[in-house]
């Protein structure tokens, strides 16, 4: 199994970097305006880690 990791939704900006990068795994919430987990599956280590390093809030984050 795919690291788990999560997003901080209060430090979310709502920017969709992170969708824009992994499409599979975050989305939009339309009501909140923030980005959320869809599938823990949905894309490889290498996308989520690059969905975290760009994210301008630093607020995705993997399991420790
Ligand atoms: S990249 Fe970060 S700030 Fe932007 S929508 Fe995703 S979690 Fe929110």
């Amino acid at each position: 199994m795919a690291r788990s990791f999560y997003i901080e939704e209060d430090e979310c900006i709502g920017c969709e970097s992170c969708v824009g990068i992994c499409p599979g795994v975050f989305a939009m919430d339309e009501a909140s305006g923030k980005a959320r987990v869809v599938n823990l599956d949905g894309g490889s280590e290498e996308e989520i880690q690059e969905a975290m390093d760009t994210c301008p809030a630093q607020c995705i984050h993997w399991d420790k």
